[in-house]
């Protein structure tokens, strides 16, 4: 199958293009089937900023590692952010764990009721980070967190829009993304309205697309069909999971709970709407507000050797990082895109190391 496609893309590609895809999924898609060697010369792909835990702020994680290391908490999260770094080199929240503190790792934001309800006397935080993907379970947790009045839970919140992200990275006077595969899972739960408007507003084709091998090829190729055609126009290649309306039960919850609001992405700096913050009746759980901590800002990233920013811009692949495969493995990250299951870094370790 994707080798048919890799003929219709040929046979459709009568010049050179360049496209973005959005997500850490696709991207590890890519490298795993080799699917970039199957491409006609001069269509370029540009591995895109959706791995949601590399764009966590540094100082975001450096206040989940402040919380875990208080006496009176229990930090919960999904198992990725355990081993994501701080601004301090080899500052994660397993050396917390390790040096005494109670970390624990969360397959669903729900359990975190449960470990409230059995834990009275300590506060339990729940670092909460994802796309619009994994934001509605965070909701329903925050939702039933109000329902039973649950005061000893909190949530540190880093969940990120993709969209807004597409649309910065087309408003940098660097940009070279011509056209974008969209991530299919977001517009499964966001529905296809907002990617509308952007190619409206920005002028560019955008294809919403899967994760499978056969999903990646084809959504390539009615992008290049697109721009070939000269049509910014928004395509579904992903019809089997994705409706244009989306799921409208998760999309009430989200408005429930959440408002949108800038957010600062690791690499990318502060992105207008990038984000979501507590709606004001769920202000109350804001573990920010409740321990007196700073909202993170963006700021400097930390200085190590890690170019996870220009990565996640797509102006670098993982191989010009010098410390990729030496100094920054997935047994010892220096960022987090090699701690991250959807990590470029990750994914050209695994799948295209070289040999030592
Ligand atoms: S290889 Fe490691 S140090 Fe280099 S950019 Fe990737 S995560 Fe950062």
């Amino acid at each position: 199958m994707s080798a048919d496609l890799s003929a219709q893309l040929a046979a459709s590609a009568s010049r050179p293009w360049t496209v973005m895809e959005v997500c850490g999924g696709q991207t590890h898609a890519i490298l795993r089937w080799g699917l970039d060697q199957l491409l006609p010369p001069g269509l370029r792909l540009i591995h895109g900023p959706g791995c949601p835990v590399c764009v966590t702020p540094a100082e975001l994680i450096d206040g989940a590692l402040e919380l875990a290391a208080r006496p009176e908490v229990i930090l919960c999260s999904y198992g990725d952010m355990l081993r994501v770094p701080g601004s301090a080199a080899g500052a994660d929240l397993l050396g917390v764990r390790a040096a005494g503190g109670d970390v624990r790792l969360l397959t669903s934001p729900l359990q975190a009721i449960a470990l409230a309800q059995g834990s009275p006397a300590c506060q339990v935080v729940f670092l909460a980070v994802g796309f619009e993907t994994t934001a509605p379970a965070t909701a329903l947790l925050l939702r039933q967190a109000r329902q039973l009045g649950l005061a000893n839970l909190s949530v540190l919140l880093a969940h990120v829009r993709v969209a807004p992200a597409m649309e910065a990275l087309l408003q940098d006077p660097a940009n070279q993304v011509q056209g974008f595969l969209a991530a299919g899972h977001v517009a499964a739960v966001m529905g296809t309205a907002e990617l509308s408007e952007l190619v409206a507003r920005q002028r560019v084709p955008v294809v919403v697309t899967g994760f499978g091998p056969a999903d990646v090829m084809a959504g390539l190729l009615q992008l290049v069909q697109l721009l070939e055609a000269g049509t910014p126009a928004l395509a579904n290649a992903y019809g089997r999971v994705v409706r244009e309306r989306g799921n409208g039960s998760a999309q009430a919850l989200l408005a429930e709970v959440f408002v949108v609001m800038d957010r600062p992405w690791r690499g990318l700096g502060t992105i207008a709407g990038g984000g979501f913050g507590f709606a004001p009746a769920y202000r109350g759980f804001d573990a920010l507000e409740r321990f007196g901590l700073a909202p993170a800002q963006g700021g400097p990233q930390p200085q190590t050797p890690c170019i996870s920013g220009p990565i996640l811009q797509g102006r670098a692949i993982p191989p010009d990082c010098p410390a990729f495969g030496s100094a920054c493995t997935p047994e010892r990250p220096l960022g987090a895109p090699m701690v991250s299951s959807e990590g470029a870094c990750a994914a050209y370790y695994r799948y295209r190391r070289q040999a030592p």
